[in-house]
């Protein structure tokens, strides 16, 4: 008889769901003749995947699960690595400012459910994924912006930081000598940081958060805090999320179109592919001189990933292996 994993929970989407090459390499359980599922060894599960070559972070969501943490309080924790690493400088403190030396987070986080949160454009607060928790549990809202983010950041205890960096002031003192915006199309191999983890029981939540693209205008927002553009989960399917050049992906609502896609029967790799070439094939597309990538995950736990340039990598955390592994890309 031919040998058949299931996910743990298969039986809750009503289907039994073919096992996936990224579970192919567990421990193998003959179903008897009336057992309908095999539980998915531990060895699979939880899984946690992130944009970028970001080990500490995704090292820190899959600690938060295996100790039987929430969902939510992986994605938090694991975001929290690089909101706090000044060295990262597209994310949280230290993040490259605006045009007027302003440092601008967006943030937004998703939950089993399809609750969200949301903040845009805040100043002076190190964690924008905890405030856009907050928002999402603790206020009747999803997004708030600005000088109400931070304002409500404040009440709920956090305290106000200099997110404005020594190294960051002095890029964007050299930037103003020209002042020419633009973006660049790989930074540092870590940018914006979207993560998506899947716990034992086969649930799914997402996160993403940013300082957005350097030398912006003053407001502008990208895609990282708009759910359905820089982020969407929906617990049945999949979650993608996104990174790059926000306002693409904002034009094609990028991370739900992923989801849509493979709601459809799409591989999360195809569904990355669909959402990118959708990007390209624009008529007024100049693809050439911005990057965008998407991440995913289906409820199989199957993975992909694809940008439009070389550089984009996933970091993925499963099977006590934390990997960072680069992308296929559709600029060859
Ligand atoms: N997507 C982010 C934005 O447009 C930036 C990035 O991922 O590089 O704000």
């Amino acid at each position: 008889m031919k040998r058949r994993n299931f996910i743990k929970n298969a039986s809750l989407t009503g289907i039994g769901l073919a096992v996936t090459p990224t579970l192919t390499n567990c421990a193998e359980k003959e179903p008897s003749k009336n057992e309908k599922t095999v539980v998915t060894p531990k060895a699979s599960l939880p899984l946690v995947i992130a944009t970028w070559n970001v080990p500490n972070a995704t090292a820190k969501a899959w600690e938060v699960l295996e100790a039987n943490g929430s969902l939510l309080d992986a994605l938090e924790q694991g975001c929290m690595i690089e909101e706090a690493d000044v060295k990262n400088q597209s994310v949280g403190k230290g993040g490259r400012p605006d045009r007027d030396g302003n440092v601008t987070l967006d943030a937004c986080i998703m939950n089993t459910k399809g609750d969200c949160g949301a903040v845009v454009a805040m100043e002076n607060i190190t964690h924008a994924i905890s405030v856009a928790r907050k928002v999402m549990e603790e206020t009747p809202h999803v997004m708030l912006a600005g000088e109400g983010a931070e304002n409500f950041a404040v009440s709920s205890g956090m305290k106000r930081e200099n997110l404005l960096t020594e190294a960051s002031k002095k890029e964007w003192e050299e930037w103003l000598v020209k002042a020419a915006y633009k973006p660049i199309i790989n930074i540092e191999n870590h940018d914006t940081i979207g993560m998506l983890a899947m716990d034992e029981n086969g649930d799914l939540s997402g996160a993403c958060t940013t300082s957005g693209l350097a030398y912006k205008m003053s407001g502008r927002v990208g895609d990282s805090p708009i759910i359905g553009s820089g982020l969407f989960v929906d617990n049945q399917v999949g979650a993608a999320v996104a990174t790059g050049m926000g306002e693409e992906v904002v034009k094609t609502v990028g991370s739900f179109l992923v989801v849509e896609l493979m709601r459809q029967g799409k591989s999360p790799q195809e569904a990355c592919e669909e959402a990118i070439k959708r990007i390209v094939d624009k008529p007024n597309s100049n693809h050439e001189n911005f990057q965008v990538a998407y991440i995913a995950v289906n409820k199989n736990g199957e993975t992909g990933s694809y940008s439009i340039h070389k550089g984009f990598s996933m970091t993925t955390y499963q099977n006590d292996k934390n990997e960072n592994v680069q992308s296929d890309y559709y600029v060859k």
